[in-house]
């Protein structure tokens, strides 16, 4: 070993690397910063110098290239350079913090103590610890957002260097990397870094897709540039003529955006038609930049068509991440459509390498909340400080946040705010405080009344309206959308159920009172196991709902201040986990209209079920189980927030159980329409009608009939006989009342 790393070539080679990573720093080095470099890259070379990687070159190669990454695409100062050459020294060497702290004090040392921290987070194999660890990794971005970005250039070298691991880690590394460090560094604003994290992780994850696409790409590359050129002619003229100093690119799009499109439009890669963009960037003075952008607008459109609906100014008002660009789609030659993208020299280094490159570091105090990425730093920091989030549930709406596209709305005073798209009033409420979130029953969007449940769009304004009576419900989860406002209503929730507990504690220590039973553990745990209830809390909950009638104690011996179960009591008192169980344990799914098992369930008004749909059951609080089929709109709401609560459901295959349904059909009003209609029914199919309800209207008439049928087969049948009636044009089943 030790010969290796003293081997010639291997040793001018590593100092070759070093001095690369020096001229890696765009403004010249001081020569306190030049020697506080130096003395990291020893102590590395030093700490690292037995150490080899998988690939079999020296270890220090690795943190060197990640303080390039650091420096050269991510823009960062001699502070990161110094952490990301020491980012795996404590980790895997004898040095400590405290080495770290002496030589190169506390800034640096802590630094390295939040890598540290996070390296080896995805080591577990359990979901759930990763889900923590993913958790405070945030944590530690909002003391130092530096921390995730050295990790984020760390990962980027390992997956840059990925060949030399086995096909097992291959696939762990990379989809760790596109289930969060992509999305990240896209929230960050680190596009370039963020699409090769993309592309690596496909190229991994399906190797023979991208070989193919990148394939591809090559052989059309020739034509691309023909196009390209062809296309930019004319606006390269007129932008010289008016004097601007400018840069043209045809930038492809990335071999993981294109499979995306191919798989969303299911589309061959030769129908994918914006395989490029057309960027445009001006050197130009900061205080010209805006109305420089809309004159090249104004140029770029004098020649092509642009299309009015693919206009987007984010000049005007920047994307949360900071990202700043005027895009327009124009018609070009050959009637294809491209996007052009316009921006200055300044907006283009940060679309580039993120905000964080012009993240000033005072070594003071927070710089306050002075721009977007501060603020976004503030909500992730509310957010994980919410001790009532489950970490599992708070990765999954975290992520749903770092990739949806946004919408910028309005407050009263005109105050701008940005939202996820699919963002509703209540989500605004939140966003501007939790407390205008519990109390919101509707609002006015544009001065008109909505729903909380309202979806925004861009450029509304909305007044909240809230009532000191309301409370946060737990159907708000189904329509909610920004992590922040679902993290706050679910700690509401459990608050809420915490205090009406409270109320059921009282009914009983009363009641034990009246009895002289002494209020103990011992006492509570025989009327927990006799209801077969988990906790105290649940008990307390289901006797302040009246779920649970204690029934003055009857069903226990009482004496000597001590209760004794006197009747185990049956399934219908079965706890909710109970009950589950139950039904999961024995045929593994309820089974509706069997009287065997006298489990006890509902059909859903909502959505109607009859037998032969697909179902499943809902475990409710107080009503059993609730039967939904499965495409009900609810049903997708419960199952994605309360699949603990989810039952297999299926139907027997007895005949002499009957269910409400309803059919709707329009058709021509002519005499003697609905007279068949019912003849169907009623006498040739002998199905019974409980209601019929027709109303007409210029020659056409619309109807809904509720009525008894067995099965699906049954319905259908039905259906198809009327729809073949003369006069009829539709007859469809009411999915939902
Ligand atoms: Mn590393």
């Amino acid at each position: 070993m030790e010969q290796l790393v003293d081997n010639d070539t291997e040793r001018k080679e590593i100092l070759k690397r070093y001095r690369n990573l020096l001229k890696a720093y765009k403004s010249p080095l001081s020569k306190g910063d030049k020697r506080l470099i130096r003395l990291a890259f020893n102590m590395a070379l030093e700490a690292h110098r037995e150490m080899r990687r998988k690939s079999g070159e020296p270890y220090i190669y690795h943190p060197i290239a990640v303080a390039q990454i650091t420096a050269e695409e991510i823009g960062l100062g001699t502070t990161s350079i110094v952490a990301a050459l020491l980012h795996d020294v404590v980790e895997d060497t004898d040095i400590t913090l405290e080495d770290i702290e002496r030589t190169f004090g506390k800034k640096i040392s802590s630094i390295i103590d939040g890598l540290t921290k996070i390296s080896g987070v995805f080591d577990q194999n359990s979901t759930s610890l990763q889900a923590e660890n993913f958790r405070k990794m945030l944590l530690t971005l909002s003391d130092d957002v530096r921390v995730i970005l050295i990790k984020l250039a760390d990962r980027l070298h390992n997956m840059r260097t990925l060949e030399s691991m086995s096909r097992e880690k291959q696939l762990k590394i990379a989809s760790e990397t596109n289930y969060l460090y992509a999305p990240l560094a896209h929230r960050l604003g680190l596009y370039v870094i963020k699409t090769e994290l993309e592309d690596l992780a496909l190229k991994y994850t399906e190797p023979e897709i991208y070989k193919t696409i990148a394939r591809k790409l090559e052989q059309t590359r020739k034509d691309r540039t023909k196009f390209i050129n062809e296309f930019s002619e004319p606006i390269k003229e007129s932008l010289g003529k008016n004097g601007f100093r400018f840069e043209i690119k045809g930038r492809p799009k990335s071999i993981y955006s294109i499979w995306n499109k191919m798989k969303k439009q299911d589309v061959p890669f030769e129908e994918i038609y914006d395989l490029f963009a057309i960027r445009i960037i001006i050197d130009t003075a900061e205080e010209k930049e805006k109305s420089d952008c809309w004159k090249v607008y104004s140029i770029v459109t004098d020649f092509y068509h642009p299309n009015p609906d693919r206009l987007r100014d984010w000049i005007s008002i920047p994307k949360a991440n900071g990202y700043e660009s005027l895009h327009t789609t124009v018609m070009g030659p050959g009637g294809k459509w491209v996007e052009v993208q316009i921006r200055s020299k300044r907006m283009d280094e940060i679309a580039e390498k993120g905000y964080a490159a012009h993240w000033k570091y005072k070594d003071t105090a927070n710089a306050g909340n002075e721009n977007a990425l501060d603020e976004w730093l503030h909500k992730i920091r509310e957010m994980l400080e919410n001790p009532d989030a489950n970490a599992l549930d708070f990765i999954d709406d975290f992520k749903l946040n770092l990739f949806a596209e946004e919408i910028f709305v309005f407050t009263p005073k005109g105050e701008i705010k940005t939202l996820p798209v699919n963002s509703t009033c209540l989500d605004f409420a939140f966003e501007i405080h939790s407390a205008l979130g519990t109390r919101c029953i509707g609002a006015k969007v544009n001065h008109k009344l909505v729903p909380l449940s309202y979806k925004l769009q861009s450029g509304d304004q909305i007044e909240i309206i809230t009532s000191a009576k309301q409370n946060p419900r737990e159907e708000w989860l189904g329509f909610i959308v920004t992590a922040k406002a679902k993290s706050k209503i679910k700690a509401a929730l459990k608050e809420e159920k915490r205090k009406t507990a409270e109320e059921g504690k009282n009914i009983i220590e009363k009641l034990f009172r009246q009895h002289k039973i002494s209020f103990n553990k011992g006492n509570i745990n025989e009327i927990l196991s006799c209801y077969r209830i988990p906790s105290s809390m649940d008990l307390f909950y289901r006797i302040a709902i009246g779920a649970i009638d204690l029934k003055n104690l009857e069903d226990f011996n009482t004496s000597g201040g001590q209760i004794k179960i006197k009747v185990q009591k049956k399934d219908e008192h079965a706890s909710l986990e109970q009950l589950v169980k139950e039904i999961r344990g024995t045929s593994g799914s309820l089974v509706i209209g069997d009287n065997l098992n006298k489990i006890n369930y509902q059909l859903s008004e909502c959505c109607t079920p009859i037998a032969g749909d697909d179902v499943f059951g809902f475990i409710t609080d107080n009503e059993g189980i609730l039967i939904h089929r499965v495409n009900c709109p609810k049903a997708i709401q419960l199952m994605s927030n309360f699949s603990f609560r989810i039952v297999k459901a299926k139907w027997t295959s007895q005949k002499e159980i009957i269910f409400l349904a309803g059919i709707r059909i329009t058709g021509l009003d002519n005499m003697g329409v609905v007279n068949n209609i019912t003849k169907i029914i009623s006498s040739e199919l002998k199905v019974n009608i409980r209601s019929i309800n027709i109303e007409s209207n210029d020659g056409m008439f619309e109807g809904t009939i509720m009525l008894f049928v067995h099965d699906t087969e049954h319905l259908n049948k039905l259906i198809r006989k009327l729809t073949a009636l003369k006069g009829i044009l539709t007859v469809s089943r009411i999915d939902n009342n």
